[in-house]
């Protein structure tokens, strides 16, 4: 073996054992309120789980605290169990409670036929859940194809074209997309009950998964040498994934929380700091981190 390979596996162990620690050290129950996923986990039953799961995430753009207060305001709409309000929902009825919402690129009307759509679904296959299975199959190599056939289902909920907003909402892997918040909330759903996850959909294996591609995650891959591709698409999310296979093939996408949360912390920003980089975890697999170790000491 060259030595260059040598010296290669000798980082890639390094890391693996780094990425691991950081997984374990972090403490996801701290980080709750600064990730979607602390709305979902107010409710106890798993079918309005699903339901405000795909809410959340499907919102989840820009920052916590911009996004927040629109699905809050939804929910605040949906009364005491969102899985009925959904699974009931009349459009008619509903739209002028929902006249004057906005999010960035939604307006209320995607709102509107969102929760349409989704209805339409959960009267079709009994739940979100039910919907998502239906699309699944064994022999898949990854989430890719049951993730398109689910979107699918949604757009062809309603005989209406979609809008630019919710075209936004739900994109699909068939168009090349990273589908990022399609990717968290399968995390969520699938991944299992970790305090974080929810692990409802159990036919599906972890091992399937592509990692929700966050802004975050992009750069901190990167600096690991975990994609040397340019275009955030679902591709870089595979490449990104196959990666992670490496350090633990069952479950690869378990270190997303921790390492998109490197980020949204600030324990790694934008802007190279070498005292964080010196405090990391990371540190010695990381080509920024390990630059960053090489100025200090000289
Ligand atoms: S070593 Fe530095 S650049 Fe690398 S992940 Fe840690 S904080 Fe970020």
């Amino acid at each position: 073996m060259s030595v260059p390979g040598v010296k290669r596996l000798r980082l890639h162990k390094t890391l693996g054992k780094q990425i691991e620690a950081l997984h374990r050290v972090r403490q996801p129950q701290a980080r709750l309120q600064a990730d979607p996923i602390e709305m979902p986990r107010r409710y106890r039953d798993p079918l309005d789980i699903e339901v405000v799961g795909l809410l959340s995430a499907t919102l989840a753009y820009g920052r916590v605290g911009l996004f927040k207060p629109v699905v809050e305001k939804i929910l605040s709409l949906c009364g005491g169990s969102p899985f009925r309000y959904v699974a009931t929902f009349d459009a008619k009825r509903e739209r002028p409670r929902f006249k004057g919402l906005y999010y960035r690129f939604n307006r209320s009307e995607d709102f509107v036929s969102f929760l349409d759509r989704m209805g339409q679904v959960i009267r079709q296959h009994d739940s979100l859940g039910r919907c998502f299975l239906s699309h699944y199959r064994e022999a898949d190599e990854d989430i890719g194809p049951a993730l398109s056939g689910f979107i699918a289902a949604l757009h062809a909920a309603r005989p209406d074209a979609l809008s630019r907003g919710l075209a936004y909402m739900l994109p699909s892997p068939e168009a090349g997309s990273a589908c990022k918040r399609l990717n968290l909330y399968l995390r969520w759903m699938i991944r299992p009950d970790d305090g974080i996850d929810f692990g409802f959909w159990k036919a599906i294996p972890s091992s399937k998964l592509i990692i929700p591609l966050d802004t975050h995650v992009i750069r901190i891959a990167a600096y690991l040498g975990l994609s040397r591709r340019k275009s955030p698409d679902w591709k870089m999310a595979k490449e990104i994934t196959e990666a992670l296979k490496r350090f633990d093939p069952a479950d690869p996408v378990k270190y997303d929380f921790a390492l998109c949360h490197l980020g949204i912390s600030g324990d790694c920003p934008l802007q190279a700091d070498p005292e964080k980089c010196e405090a990391c975890l990371l540190r010695e697999g990381c080509r920024r981190g390990r630059r960053a170790l090489r100025r200090i000491a000289s």
